[in-house]
């Protein structure tokens, strides 16, 4: 069953004229519309608030399942009592609405391409798509997660460069399972010829985890562990409140991807833990965080930063911490990958110019406005000095 793949995931690739800015992700629509348009079902121009909505994270939708909590306050009473999946329906169709036409046509697509997968595909471990803690994790991390303090985050982790931190997560054992699970879905493809789509512009190879049943636990991977750490190290590009994803698996060496561009990442902040196997080369290299607006730009010699993976251990950064991958000269390297976004952060973005607080040049700009005042008040001080009578 041959499928046309759809619009792949973007990442910006840094430096020469190929820069690509990332495009905004389906899931981002938060606020719930006030009226709507169908004639016969009109929402509610005022929440209920004494209703408790449903939960739709077992669900398999377009949208982030909150996003269907909290709409569901603003349905019609007569809507309030029907079925989960109708409630389900009637939302989405009211949300795709408010998508442009391309977007509407690509949810649909990738919707259709992802149902396909999951209703055909049969699991190998189906016990690692529903999270397990004390079997995915190693207890370091799993009492700091609990503890959830940044001192007990700070206590597992190095922090070798500002703002990239790293630190062992899963279990050897997780690690084996996700490999052989992700071997058995690419035997299948390559079985039934299907045609998948690979997880970024950037990779030929690799897998998109959401895309054959992960999501849900990807998406609670996000919440419960990813999204505590982020709000204590990167409060300042929405790291409290992350709240979609985009999971993959990468793959390289002989046969597959060699070595990764440099760009930066369609995220607010990215995991990356790599699984395995074994390896030669593959190192991370990292050249300091940027906004969109100087992407491209040089440099500091205190912002080069070299990583060697690991397997089992995890590295966390900002999207926007511009980095590459070295060439794996030998083996295999398989790495996983989760894209956190905050759909809010992007939001608030839209209405700054300012990042210095995160971009380095942006902050250098500043030091230079904040040099610049000085000179001038200094002379002007000076003048007026001068201009006294003795
Ligand atoms: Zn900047």
């Amino acid at each position: 069953m041959p499928l046309e793949a759809g619009p792949v995931d973007r990442t910006t690739v840094v430096g020469g004229g190929n820069t690509v800015f990332p495009r905004g992700e389906h899931g981002k629509i938060v606020d719930a519309p006030a009226t709507i348009l169908t004639s016969q079902q009109r929402l509610r121009l005022n929440p209920n608030k004494d209703h408790k909505p449903d939960s739709y994270e077992d669900l398999q939708l377009d949208f982030s399942p909150v996003i269907f909590s909290s709409l569901e306050r603003y349905l019609p009473p007569s809507m309030l009592s029907v079925d989960r999946d109708d409630k389900a329906k009637f939302m989405r169709e009211i949300l795709l609405k408010y998508l442009p036409h391309g977007e509407q046509n690509r949810a649909q697509r990738h919707r259709d391409y992802k149902h396909k997968i999951i209703s055909n595909y049969q699991p190998l471990h189906r016990d690692i798509y529903t999270i397990l803690p004390s079997s995915f994790f190693v207890p370091s991390f799993l009492k700091a997660i609990n503890e959830n303090t940044e001192e007990s985050f700070r206590s597992i982790m190095s922090e070798p460069t500002p703002g990239i931190f790293t630190f062992e997560m899963f279990q050897p054992r997780f690690c084996e399972l996700i490999l052989s699970e992700v071997e058995n879905f690419e035997k299948w493809v390559n079985e039934v010829k299907f045609r998948i789509m690979r997880p970024n512009i950037m990779n030929k190879y690799g897998a998109v985890l959401d895309d054959f049943g992960f999501e849900a636990m990807l998406d609670k991977l996000m919440e419960g562990f990813i999204r505590p750490i982020s709000k204590v190290f990167f409060p300042d590009i929405g790291g409290s409140s992350l709240d979609s994803h985009h999971g993959f698996i990468v793959e390289y060496g002989k046969d597959r991807d060699v070595d990764l561009g440099f760009h930066v990442d369609d995220s607010e902040v990215t995991l990356n833990v790599c699984l395995g196997k074994q390896f030669s080369g593959g190192e991370l290299f990292f050249r300091g965080t940027r906004c969109n607006r100087h992407v491209n730009s040089g440099s500091q010699s205190e912002e080069i930063f070299d990583y060697v993976h690991v397997p089992g251990r995890a590295v966390l950064h900002r999207g926007c911490h511009r980095h590459g991958a070295r060439a794996t000269t030998a083996g295999h390297r398989i790495n996983l990958l989760l894209w956190c976004r905050s759909s809010i952060f992007r939001e608030m973005k839209k209405y700054q110019k300012d990042f210095s607080s995160w971009c380095g040049e942006c902050l250098c700009e500043k030091k230079e406005r904040q040099h610049q005042t000085i000179a001038v008040t200094k002379s002007e001080l000076l003048r007026k000095e001068d201009e006294s009578p003795v």
